[in-house]
């Protein structure tokens, strides 16, 4: 079988260790589809989903900041945080979201000193992470 080695690492944990048949990723220039012999680049990611094909199954990993390298070895993904659809906290997502809602609705009225692109940080990563494990329950 074609396969190549992608592993996602954060801070804390290593997320993902295996032999894929692709990853797709959001690179800060769109949506990136990698394949086994792809040519070596990195690049930052977005908050966003990486989905990874394994045979025929699609897995979704809630990725936080960082970058892919693509090696000719292997692919390494270094977020600050990466989530699995099963290690996915959906109500804490939830209370996650409706702070930073909160926060950026106070900042918009000015009624508070927050930063407001943290608040819309909190609320992109919020809405990957109930977005990936939305996905999986579908
Ligand atoms: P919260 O406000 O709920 O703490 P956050 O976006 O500030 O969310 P991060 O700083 O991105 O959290 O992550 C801190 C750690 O908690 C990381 O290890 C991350 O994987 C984990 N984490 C954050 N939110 C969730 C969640 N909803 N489900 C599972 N793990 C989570």
């Amino acid at each position: 079988m074609n396969t190549f080695l992608l592993e996602i690492v954060t801070p804390d944990h290593a997320a993902y260790s295996g032999e894929v048949n692709g990853v797709s990723v959001r690179g800060i220039e769109g949506e990136l589809g990698i394949l086994p012999g792809h040519i070596p680049f990195i690049t930052p990611l977005q908050v966003a989903p990486v989905s990874i094909k394994i045979g025929n199954e699609y897995t979704s990993i809630a990725v936080s900041g960082g970058f892919v390298e693509v090696r000719k070895d292997k692919v390494v993904i270094l977020a600050e945080s990466a989530e699995l659809e099963t290690d996915i906290d959906v109500e804490r997502a939830i209370a996650a979201k409706e702070r930073a809602e909160r926060r950026i609705v106070a900042v918009k009225k000015n009624q508070a000193d927050i930063d407001f692109q943290r608040a819309e940080l909190s609320l992109k990563k919020a809405m990957n992470r109930i977005n990936v494990h939305t996905s999986s329950k579908r």
